[in-house]
């Protein structure tokens, strides 16, 4: 599987790319910010020569939303989440002018996933994990074949997702990334939604959580 990361908005946030030679891609939260941050995203599919058929979000913290509604319009698809994401979709309008930015509501999901699902695109199969904590309902998607994760907001390259925010518990935070992510093999490669990847191995021995 091949993963292309592109970094939108004012805040930063990860948007993943994943191609696996069939032709087909999945979006795992879809960042842009604005028409132009959109444009940019539809071009860099456009020059892979992929087809987009699953758009993902992690979480439904504003950042992690801002393009859904562009998404649905050019390649309509709707967005896949967990149920307790829904009252963060559904608040991200206020939350943003808090932050002094602009969104409209983003559209409602086309889908609920949680723990132990399986999700597909093209030839590919992403295991749905369940880790929340920052947010009530914060999902990773992990492939076994490919050593890959995507961990949203509850794992960072040598740190953790914010806990204050409604649904945020930093136990069970604590508890979801022991239990669910830091069990994976240690060679698998970690696709934070802010910052730099790193890998489950590195995460055990250098993020001061969990040292
Ligand atoms: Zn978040």
């Amino acid at each position: 599987m091949e993963v292309y990361r592109l970094v939108f908005s004012p805040i930063e946030v990860n948007t993943y790319i994943l191609a696996d030679g069939s032709g087909k891609c999945a979006v795992i939260d879809c960042g842009c910010y604005n028409r132009a941050e959109f444009d940019r995203l539809t071009s860099f599919i456009e020059a892979k020569k992929l087809e987009p058929v699953l758009l993902l979000n992690t979480h439904c913290h504003l950042d992690h939303i801002f393009g859904n509604g562009l998404f649905l319009e050019k390649y309509g698809l709707g967005a896949y989440c967990h149920k307790d994401e829904d009252a963060n979709r559904r608040d991200s309008v206020p939350v943003a002018s808090i932050f002094g930015l602009k969104m409209e509501l983003p559209p409602e999901p086309a889908g609920l996933i949680g723990e132990g699902e399986i999700v597909k695109f093209g030839v590919s199969e992403l295991k749905v994990l369940f880790v929340p904590g920052h947010s009530a309902g914060s999902l990773a998607f992990y492939s076994e074949k490919d050593g890959v994760v995507f961990t949203g907001d509850a794992l960072f390259a040598g740190s953790i997702g914010r806990t204050d925010l409604r649904g945020g518990n930093y136990d069970i935070l604590i508890k979801s990334i022991r239990e669910n992510l830091l069990s994976l093999p240690g060679d698998t490669i970690v696709y934070p939604g802010h910052g730099e990847s790193t890998t489950i191995e590195t995460e055990i021995t250098n993020n001061p959580y969990f040292t």
